[in-house]
């Protein structure tokens, strides 16, 4: 059992709101020199420059899991995490069945796919900033379904987080954990919230830029790295556990 720093929740140049240098081998240098051991690519509504990414790590140590950060009806973002990217691609293809929109990106930014030297491959033509028609509980029912992992991000936030846009935890939606905004101290939370008592609390870094990647990290306590192990640490199993980083991280 040793403690893997976690940094889950890192945006690329593919969402049109990251900087343009968040590049696949730029990530993994920037993670690596933060000590983090995993990192979760989630750009909004899709997973396409995730394996660039991964084939960035291969020989880093640092362990990359594909994810996106959903968009549900309600405008509410849902961080996705997988062990395949097959899954996290079945995902991509459900999400993007119901995506309305195409891209401005005079107006909403550049949505850049790109292989793991950055060379640019193209550049997405739908809205990914946009929202999904899908519910909340049709998102992470269909994450689940695919074996991967829910958090509502920026859980406290009011723009696009779940309790601070919609004022409440909604009855019966299964999340594995809430990511906090770096606002909130875990004590304030759980005073706030005392529905979400349940619930593993989780600091990332929602990195939109190379330096803010690993500005904030969960430590999970795991004989080894993977998704599975993952799951087993949020429900506190076997041994398992999480270690929420303090909210002073977010200022180095
Ligand atoms: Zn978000
Ligand atoms: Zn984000």
């Amino acid at each position: 059992m040793r403690v893997w720093r976690a940094d889950l929740h890192v945006h690329t140049c593919l969402s049109p709101c990251a900087d343009l240098a968040m590049a696949p081998r730029t990530i993994i240098a920037r993670a690596a020199a933060r000590g983090l051991d995993a990192i979760g690519v989630a750009d909004h509504n899709s997973a396409a420059n995730a394996p660039a990414v991964q084939r960035a790590a291969r020989g880093s140590g640092l362990t990359v899991f594909a994810g996106m950060e959903v968009t549900s009806r309600e405008e509410v973002h849902i961080l996705a995490l997988f062990g395949a990217l097959e899954a996290a691609f079945a995902m991509q293809e459900f999400v993007q069945r119901r995506l309305p929109g195409r891209n401005r990106p005079e107006i909403f930014g550049l949505q850049v796919l790109v292989n793991e030297e950055h060379d640019v491959l193209g550049f997405e033509p739908r809205l990914l900033a946009g929202a999904t028609g899908w519910s909340l509980s049709e998102v992470v029912e269909r994450v689940h379904r695919l074996g991967g992992l829910a958090f509502a991000a920026h859980a406290d936030r009011e723009a696009f987080g779940l309790l601070g846009h919609l004022g409440l935890l909604p009855r019966g939606l299964a999340l594995d954990g809430l990511e906090l905004s770096p606002n909130t101290s875990e004590a304030e939370f759980r005073r706030r919230w005392p529905e979400c008592a349940e619930l593993p609390l989780l600091r990332f870094s929602d990195a939109h830029s190379p330096e803010q990647i690993g500005r904030a990290a969960t430590g999970f306590r795991l004989p080894e790295l993977n998704l599975e192990e993952l799951r087993k640490a949020l429900r506190g199993a076997e041994g398992r556990g999480i270690l929420t980083e303090a909210a002073s991280l977010w200022k180095n």
